[in-house]
This record gives structure tokens, sequence and C-alpha cells, in this order.
């Protein structure tokens, strides 16, 4: 049963000392019994809290791994209904159906394997590639999930058959590979369970919930720890009503039959609809979602939408301070300065790119703030601009000195001058980034 805030209290070191992030034991302890915060936070907990603590601390959705090495991908460990409340924790898998037997196999592995998104410095791409058993035969299915094994290393396997013989050849070819067995039915379970345990995850599959849970807490105690359960909604408004109800009775109720990640099957026959219905599962708790085949447009929405939903609420994206060298600079290349807000970051350094003239781009720490809500919260001013300017020794790189500060703080040019003084000059930038191109290309001729 859950702990109260008081109780779980009463095991805590009640010296306030501030180190897990909150201002008391107390709060710490409201927010643990809460499911906002993890008892890893306290770095001071005895062995004997931890224990005791262990189970009302433990996250009510199961943190499972699918995958292993370069493919392990978590799902699950969600403690909060609504990413405001604290954030959500691990993002939704990507599965990309393929048929055992298309001809295509090969070349369709080889396109889930390429393909990458960068968003803000980082490549993204599928999750998983799911072999559909459509041949029927254990020897055809082994070989093509060989062939992804070989093909799309980086990528997590699906064994997507519901006939035990059939699964038994893929876990074959997929050994140490740790892939998602989708799936079990009330008809196979018993079946399936034997074979995935300690190798694979399993998938549990039912059209209602009586029987979700059921089916969830029999392969549980035959041994298959590691679920993911499949309510298997037929369209986006069963969709919102299964999963939401899933995830609330798991992180509301800590209804332990359904504290597993999420799956939704969001093949569609019309593309849009499957893009659609996959946004749904990505905003509303599906921890996988199987896709009909691999489309770019698709994906690169997908992906984005997932990047927002996942990014931590309390924590801006931002990137180092320091003075980045965009192109081979020498010292008549122009210096802009810009605060440390990855989307900010990104995209000037990108515009920069694009006017091909080599500038030195000096970002700022602000916590991870862009240019005017830095300036409006006091941390992105003349005299802190200065200082970081002066500090980074760029001055000494340079032929004249030279400053490039973003149009909409131009306010802070005329302070920024004073604050730097040894003969600095500060020019007004655009203001938008896209009129970064022109504006350096107009400098560059000059
Ligand atoms: Fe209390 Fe631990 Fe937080 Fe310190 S880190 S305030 S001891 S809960």
């Amino acid at each position: 049963m859950a702990l109260s805030g008081i109780e779980i209290f009463k095991h805590l070191p009640k010296t306030n000392c501030k180190d897990c992030g909150f201002p008391t034991c107390l709060a710490f302890a409201m927010k643990l019994a809460a499911k906002q915060a993890s008892l890893e936070d306290c770095p001071h907990a005895s062995d004997e809290a931890k224990e005791f603590l262990g189970a009302a601390s433990a996250p009510p959705v199961k943190k499972v791994v699918i995958g292993a090495g370069d493919s392990a991908w978590a799902l699950g460990e969600e403690t909060v209904l609504f990413r405001h409340d604290k954030k959500f924790v691990n993002p939704s898998a990507y599965a990309i159906e393929v048929a055992d037997n298309d001809p295509e196999l090969e070349a369709k592995l080889k396109g889930i394997a390429a393909f990458k998104v960068d968003r803000v410095g980082e490549d993204y791409g599928a999750n998983l590639v799911a072999i559909r058993d459509a041949s029927g035969d254990p020897g055809t299915f082994a070989a093509a999930v060989g062939k992804a094994v070989s093909a799309a290393p980086r990528v997590g396997i699906v064994l997507a058959s519901q006939k035990p013989e059939v699964v038994e050849a893929g876990l074959g070819a997929a050994e140490g590979k740790n892939p998602l067995v989708y799936g079990a039915n009330k008809e196979n379970l018993d079946a399936l369970v034997p074979l995935v345990k300690g190798k694979a995850v399993l998938v549990v599959s039912a059209d209602n919930l009586d029987e979700l849970s059921e089916l969830a807490e029999k392969a549980s105690a035959a041994g298959a720890s590691d679920l993911i359960l499949d309510p298997m909604a037929a369209n986006a408004r069963e969709a919102v009503e299964r999963l939401t109800q899933i995830r609330r009775l798991a992180i509301k109720k800590n209804y332990k039959p359904f504290g597993y990640p999420l799956l939704m099957d969001a093949r569609h026959e019309d593309p849009q609809v499957e893009a659609a219905l996959a946004t749904v599962g990505t905003m509303k708790y599906a921890s996988v979602i199987l896709l009909s085949e691999l489309r770019s447009w698709e994906m690169l929405g997908l992906l984005t939408g997932r990047l927002n939903i996942y990014t931590d609420p309390q924590k801006p994206m931002q990137v180092d301070q320091k003075i980045y060298e965009i192109g081979s600079v020498n010292a008549d290349s122009p210096l802009i300065v810009t605060t440390n807000f990855a989307l900010t970051y990104f995209i000037v350094a990108g515009e920069i790119e694009n006017s091909k003239v080599a500038t030195r781009l000096a970002v700022q720490d602000v916590e991870g703030l862009s240019v005017l809500t830095a300036w409006a919260a006091g941390k992105f001013t003349a005299g802190k601009i200065a200082e970081f300017i002066k500090e980074s020794g760029v001055g000494d790189q340079i032929s004249k000195k030279e400053v490039i500060l973003p149009g909409y703080v131009s306010v802070l040019s005329g302070a920024l001058e004073d604050k730097l003084g040894d003969g600095w000059k500060v020019v007004v930038g655009p203001r938008e980034a896209n009129q970064i191109p022109q504006f350096l290309k107009a400098r560059a001729a000059a």
C-alpha cells in the first residue's frame, strides 16, 4: 500500500540539507508520496530507509528496457499523468513494420537503419523494426529477423507473431537482442510465457480492460515480469479512452496489473490517419507505437512532437557557454553574441552556416533562456555580457573589437559598449535569425 508523506518523512534524515532540491525533508517526503520525486535524489537516505521506502518510491509504471547494447531503449518509469506536474521520463519508441516475406525486405531494413533526423544537435530515428509474420513459416521469419539484426544493429527488434513456433524461431535469430514479442493473447499466453522468460519483453493484448488486467496478472505470476500492455484500440477515441484509463489507474490507484508501459497499433491504410493516430499515442501514454512503414514526413513530425513532450518542462534545453567557431574563422571574422537556449543556438548557428560567412558565436550561459526572456529575467545584461566576452579572451583573437548584439536587445548597446570599454564597439544585429545571412553578407561585402 502507498505510504503517506508523514510515514515517509519518519524514515528520512530530517536534516533539511536541501541536497534533494527541496527545502525540507518533509517537502521531499510529500513529493515522494505523490510519486513526483525519486528516493535516489536524497543522497543521505540510510540503507534501512531505502529498503523500507523502496516500494513506496518505485514508479507506478514499471521501467521496461527493450533491445540491448546500442539498441536498448527504456520505457515506462512514469510518475505523472500530465507532463507539467513533473515530467515524462522515457520517450515513446516508434516501430516500423516490415513483412518477413517482403521482396524489398533488405532495402527497407537499410532505409530504417539509415533514417535520421537532426534536432537540436542530436540524431533521432526509428527505434524498432517490427518483423511481421506474414509467411506463417518459422524459417522465413527467422531469416528475416536475422537480416534485421545485421542490417539495423542500432534498432531494436519486434517479433510480430502470435504463433509460438514462429516466435521461437525469431527468438533464436535475435538471441541476446532482448526483442519485443507482439504478442500474447488469451489463446497463446500459456505457450508464449515460457519462451520469452529472460529473453524478451512480452506484449499482452486484449480488447477489453478486464481481460487485459487478468492476462497481465497471469503473465507476471508465470514469470514474465517485463510486459507491455496493448488495449487494442480500434480508433483515436478508443485509444485516448483506454490508454488514459489504464495510465490513470496505474498512477492514481497504484493498480499493479496496469503498471506497465503501453503499446498502440497506429497502422492504418490512410497514411495521414496513421500519422494522426501515432500523434495521439505519443501524447497519450503509448510507449511503443507501431507504424506500417517508414515515411520521412511522418517521422519528422512524430520525432519533433516527442522531443517536445518528453523534454523536462522545468529544465530548458541548453548548450555550453563558450565561443563557437562556425566556418574557418580568422582575425577578421565577425563576432555575434547570443544566449545558450539550445533552440536559439541551433537556429542562429544554422543561419550563420547558411550565410557562408565564417563567424565566431559567443554563447552566454543564461540557464537556457532565449534572448528576450533572459533579458527580461535580468540574466542577459550589459554587465554579464561584457564579463563573459572579456573572460573568454576572444578580444585577443580578432583584429577589430566589435560585437554584434541581437536586435531584440538593442537597448543594451550603449551600456554594453561602456562595460566592455577598451575600444570595443557594439553593433546592433537583426531581430530575427533568418535575417542573419543577409546581414553578414552585406557586412562582408562592405
Ligand atoms: Fe532531507 Fe535528504 Fe532532502 Fe537533505 S537530501 S533535505 S536529508 S530529504
